[in-house]
């Protein structure tokens, strides 16, 4: 098998958590989601976690020193050592050349940006659908999600551009059943 040092990377609502639990279990690698991350901070009410809620409840990023202090903190611990599977995470170009940094400071090196990609109005129907089942306060208003998905096109996919002359994109349509996705992402893998 090819490498374990993987990005899931795609507009909100690809199905990257869905995808990201299975995948963790085939590559047996941590699941790093700087979402749920954020999540917990903000459900326990932590000093980092009211100050990702100014952000996230209006569909902006939190800002990069925050999330790149947190995802390093992260990747240093030794779970992190063969394979890592990182989900949300870069979402902005210096984010990125943040993890370059952080990848050659501990001697990681990137094998897969997996790019899942949706057209917008499948987003905004996922998401309004997600709202309901999982409280989401971020999927709720139609405003947000619009701010998610202008964030997303503005700020995370410019990511690709610098990602893909590495030779390290490998793109894989969302569109279809849970399994059928997860099917073409396993082909990566080889
Ligand atoms: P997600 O669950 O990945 O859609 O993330 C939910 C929210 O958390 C996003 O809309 C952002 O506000 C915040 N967030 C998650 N990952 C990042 C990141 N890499 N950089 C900045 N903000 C993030």
């Amino acid at each position: 098998m090819s490498g374990k040092n993987v990005i899931l990377f795609g507009p909100p609502g690809a199905g990257k958590g869905t995808q990201a639990a299975k995948l963790r279990e085939f590559l047996d690698v941590p699941h790093i989601s700087t979402g749920d991350m954020f999540r917990y901070h903000m459900k326990n009410d932590t000093a980092l976690g009211r100050t990702a809620k100014e952000y996230t409840n209006q569909g902006k990023l939190v800002p990069d020193d925050v999330t790149i202090a947190m995802v390093k903190e992260r990747l240093a611990r030794s779970d992190a050592r063969g394979g890592f599977l990182l989900d949300g995470f870069p979402r902005s170009v210096p984010q990125a050349q943040a993890l370059d940094q952080i990848c050659k400071e501990n001697g990681i090196t990137l094998d897969h940006i997996i790019n899942i990609s949706i057209s917008d109005e499948e987003i905004r129907q996922r998401l309004t659908k997600r709202a309901a089942i999982e409280n989401r306060a971020d999927d709720a208003d139609p405003k947000v999600i619009q701010n998610r998905i202008n964030t997303y096109k503005n700020q995370s996919e410019p990511c690709l551009d610098y990602y893909r002359p590495k030779g390290l994109v490998r793109d894989i349509a969302g569109l279809g059943t849970i399994d059928a996705v997860f099917e073409s992402i396993k082909k990566v893998f080889g």
